[in-house]
């Protein structure tokens, strides 16, 4: 009897290209034509095709003695995938870390390589990582396109209202504007963003960017570099671009408290603006933080304060398939919303157990998924913004306590709308689930 093969999901897709990370291109091409000689390269090719198909910005490579495990990541959640045959994700294994210049025979060790993609003409770069566990070992590849897509503001989730007031602070004289978001929660992508919605036209944008950690280019925004190998220091290079009066300064990491001495002083004196870039888990802690981190500065950085940027990100619901349900007046209540104000909620739909999707004469008849998010129900994700814009009150506070409840109270005060009540509002707007919300409220 012969034995149907299965066709695997690498076998659907036409398979990337691979570009290794070798500056001579005769000796790349080399290891193109070696690699290719093993099985594990067409494995390989057509994995990452269906992954980055599928959308997903990770994939993660479980090996124990019976199956490769795989899973990817989509939109910020983790979904499995079928196991490969453990000889098969051996295979695959071999040619990526061949390709990525790591040791491929080496299945212990911590290990890290890059790798070129190309998907019709699209650039992506694969992050390998592999470290060997007890039953096996475990590798997670990360897959990031080369071009990051230009993206406004309002496309992020941010809601007109909130826009408008972020670029008056954006575009005002004499101020400074802190932006923050947990660690991978897309704070990269909120800051230049943010940098776009600014009015560059006519004024002078000078940002100073580590030379180790440069920052993609904005246009109209200049570097000065400081740190690796150029011999320069901050302050120095701070000093140095003040005497031009440049209209924004601009910090994608918080500098040393020398350099934002001059920073301060400079805007207050010139009535100029600074911009500032920091992880942290909310806006307010954020702020604490910056201020504790300024002890010198504080009085000065608090007095001008423009606003500053919170965020999270959540996944979308899918356009094409979400399902309105009429909110019971409980769960309004529940939620804070004024009776009559919202007339639909959003939830993504959820077909029916297989057994119940029959046609009228109770003949099977599968639903196909949603051609948009492949019956995901959610599609891509936006931010949740909480725009912190403070007032005389939360400015006198600020300077007496560091305790986050009692900030987050005085700002409440001044009618300030934290991250719950913004995330109910993204609800009110159709855009994402209250599954979603629960889902990011328990992960911090
Ligand atoms: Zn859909």
């Amino acid at each position: 009897m012969a034995e149907q093969q299965e066709i695997q999901l690498w076998q659907t897709v036409e398979p990337v290209d691979f570009s290794p990370r070798i500056e001579v291109r005769s000796e790349a091409q080399a290891l193109l034509v070696q690699t290719r000689q093993g099985v594990g390269y067409a494995i390989g090719g057509g994995q990452l095709a269906h992954a980055i198909q599928s959308r997903a910005t990770h994939m993660l490579m479980d090996f124990t003695k019976a199956a490769c495990a795989i899973r990817y990541q989509v939109d910020g959640a983790w979904e499995q995938l079928p196991p490969l045959e453990r000889e098969i994700g051996d295979a695959m294994l071999v040619a990526l870390k061949q390709l990525s210049l790591m040791n491929a025979t080496d299945r212990r060790s911590t290990q890290t390589g890059k790798l070129g993609l190309k998907v019709a003409k699209e650039k992506f770069t694969l992050t390998l990582q592999s470290r060997g566990t007890p039953t096996g070992e475990q590798v997670m590849a990360r897959i990031e396109p080369d071009k990051v897509p230009f993206e406004r503001m309002s496309e992020l989730g941010m809601r007109d209202k909130q826009l408008e007031q972020f670029k008056e602070k954006l575009d005002a004289h004499g101020n400074s504007i802190l932006i923050t978001a947990p660690k991978g929660e897309g704070l990269t992508t909120t800051w230049n963003c943010s940098m776009n919605a600014a009015d560059k036209l006519v004024r002078d944008f000078q940002a100073f960017e580590n030379k180790d950690a440069q920052e993609p280019e904005v246009i109209n925004i200049n570097a000065n570099l400081f740190g690796g190998d150029t011999d320069v220091a901050l302050p120095a290079l701070v000093k140095s671009a003040i005497l031009k009066e440049p209209d924004v300064l601009i910090f994608p990491e918080p500098p040393d408290p020398e350099s934002m001495q001059l920073a301060v002083a400079q805007i207050k004196k010139t009535e100029k603006q600074i911009y500032a870039r920091m992880v942290a888990p909310t806006a307010m802690q954020g702020l604490a933080s910056y201020l504790a981190r300024y002890k010198d500065s504080a009085a000065e950085i608090t007095a001008t304060l423009g606003a500053v940027l919170g965020q999270r990100l959540v996944r979308r619901l899918c356009d094409q398939c979400k399902v309105g349900y009429e909110p019971t007046p409980q769960l309004l209540k529940q939620l804070g919303i004024p009776a009559g104000r919202v007339a639909m909620l959003y939830q993504p739909f959820v077909p029916p157990p297989i057994e119940q999707q029959v046609d009228e004469n109770g003949r099977p008849a599968p639903i196909e998924p949603c051609s948009a998010c492949a019956g995901r129900g959610y599609l891509g994700r936006i931010a949740i913004f909480e725009l912190l814009i403070p007032g005389d009150q939360l400015r006198a506070a600020l300077l007496k306590t560091q305790d986050i409840n009692q900030l987050n109270q005085v700002a409440k005060n001044e009618g300030h709308r934290g991250m719950q009540a913004e995330a109910v509002l993204t609800v009110a707007r159709g855009l994402t689930s209250l599954d979603e919300l629960k889902r990011m409220f328990a992960k911090r």
